[in-house]
């Protein structure tokens, strides 16, 4: 099958409401159907999220489109990502900042997004399996952190780990529904604002969900 096509039908009606070039650049470059299971790759370009196992899935593209614009990468960042899930978001991801660090719960999908992205040849990529605390404290802080896994609120922890001038980008509210949050880290308070509705599956952790 021949997935040139699709992707660049898909980037086109991303095209209607994300303006960032190189956000639109990096969904023309990074093959989705690779991070799907076999069986669901016919699907790879709908605009939906999709089951990658164990409970997990990969987010709708716009979504994930939303959330990156939203970081205002230019290049030079350092970006923790928390749920690699199928590695997708990574990707995207490595292709707009200097270095990113990913850790996921899960260490089957851990894995194998690992091998698939290094299959890939993404060097700027650091996998790692999630520990008690949420999010990866030994390379803090970071200049960016987006979750891709809804809290009940936004974790100290992960607040913590974010630079001073940093962004996060977090869904926020009940284990169904929540909305998309941006946070600006600033010198004195944070600033907050709101990217609209989103579903998400639970981050799971102390700060958050309990399994
Ligand atoms: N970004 C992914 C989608 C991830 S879905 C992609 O592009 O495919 C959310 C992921 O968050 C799931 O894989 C889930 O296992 C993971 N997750 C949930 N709680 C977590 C935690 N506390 N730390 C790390 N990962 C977590």
């Amino acid at each position: 099958m021949d997935f040139e096509r699709p992707r660049e039908i898909l980037v086109d009606s991303l095209k209607f409401q994300i303006k960032d070039q190189r956000v639109l650049g990096a969904f023309s470059k990074v093959p989705r159907e690779l991070f799907v299971p076999p069986e669901l790759q016919a699907l790879a370009y709908e605009d939906k999220p999709l089951l990658i196992g164990h409970g997990q899935t990969i987010s709708q593209p716009y979504i994930v489109a939303l959330m990156i614009q939203a970081l205002e990468l230019k290049g030079f960042e350092k970006v923790l990502e928390i749920g690699t899930g199928s590695g997708y978001q990574a990707a995207l991801l490595a292709e707009l900042v200097k270095s990113l660090y990913s850790v996921e719960r899960i260490p089957e999908l851990a894995e194998a997004a690992q091998r698939l992205l290094s299959q890939l040849g993404y060097r700027n990529i650091n996998i790692g399996v999630a520990g008690d605390e949420l999010g990866w404290r030994e390379n803090a802080p970071y200049d960016r952190i987006i979750v891709a896994a809804a809290a009940p609120s936004v974790p100290n922890s992960l607040l913590e780990q974010l630079a001073t001038g940093g962004i996060m980008i977090i869904p926020v509210g009940s284990r169904w529904e929540q909305e998309l949050v941006k946070l600006h880290k600033g010198q004195h308070g944070n600033q907050i604002e709101n990217l609209g509705g989103c579903r998400f599956v639970p981050l799971i952790g102390k700060d958050a969900w309990q399994e």
